[in-house]
């Protein structure tokens, strides 16, 4: 059976001061019973992930801290990026790769996402990958096709105990930030189809260790019915992750 995840991306939210903050209530609130019900997962902006890291003490709360992106060359003249080495040697075990937004307000293509997985993955990193379709392409009907052709480019290339051991995010991007969960049968269809998508590619092995979590507008209103579904083994959480009660309620659902 695949353990749960509940991961925070902060996106561009929190200074160091008030990640530390905010990483202290996390851990203050954190109980032993968390590891055993779930992966517990905080993606802070790059300045936070020391003091995150520091505050949070993974030998005790058993919080992992990921980033948020990552550039695939280990080192050089790439002005304003930020190295795997670099992430890995403060402590960081996850890393999110083709989050909606940078896919859609920095040009991410699905070869940009496919060289940052393979290079996750050489480096014993944990990619999160994100997919997820547009409303457009909702209303077209068309949105397994396009979800699970990000997939596999995401994944091209990479072998089969590789991506057993990496993260699928299915975010339907009309359902970030916007209140506007997709409901759980919805979520489900499309992660369904993700996971015969990656036993296509890589054999039903594989296919059934990758955790697929969701992601769009979760909170503790909605969590529950969620991860109900056998398909959706956790989420992404953005706006309910920068609340230390609300995300330890999401934590507590799993
Ligand atoms: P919200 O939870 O704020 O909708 O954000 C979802 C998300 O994009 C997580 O990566």
């Amino acid at each position: 059976a695949r353990k749960p995840m509940m991961a925070g991306n902060w996106k561009m939210n929190n200074t160091v001061a008030e990640a530390v903050v905010l990483t202290q209530e996390l851990s203050n609130r954190y109980k032993g019973s968390w590891s055993d019900r779930a992966e517990v997962v905080i993606c802070p902006p790059y300045v936070d992930l020391k003091p995150a890291v520091t505050v949070l003490d993974f030998d005790k709360t058993k919080i992992a801290v990921g980033a948020q992106n990552v550039y695939w060359e280990p080192k050089g003249a790439f002005t304003g990026e930020i190295s795997i080495p670099m992430i890995k040697e403060i402590g960081c075990t996850h890393c999110i790769v083709g989050h909606s937004e940078r896919r859609e307000l920095f040009g991410e293509t699905n070869e940009d996402v496919n060289r940052k997985v393979k290079a996750l993955l050489a480096a014993n990193m944990t990619p999160i990958v994100c997919v997820g379709e547009s409303l457009a392409v909702r209303d077209e009907g068309t949105t397994d096709e396009y979800v699970t052709a990000q997939v596999r480019a995401a994944f091209a290339g990479v072998e089969p105990n590789d991506v057993a051991r990496s993260i699928v995010a299915y975010e339907p991007i009309w359902a970030i930030g916007t209140g506007r969960t997709a409901t759980p049968e919805q979520a489900e269809t499309v992660c369904a189809a993700i996971r015969v998508t990656l036993a296509e590619q890589f054999g039903p092995e594989a296919a059934e260790c990758v955790r697929i979590l969701y992601g769009g507008s979760v909170n503790p209103g909605n969590v529950e019915g969620l991860m109900a579904k056998s398909d959706i083994d956790g989420g992404l959480v953005g706006g309910a992750s920068l609340d230390a009660a609300s995300f330890a309620q999401l934590v507590e659902a799993c």
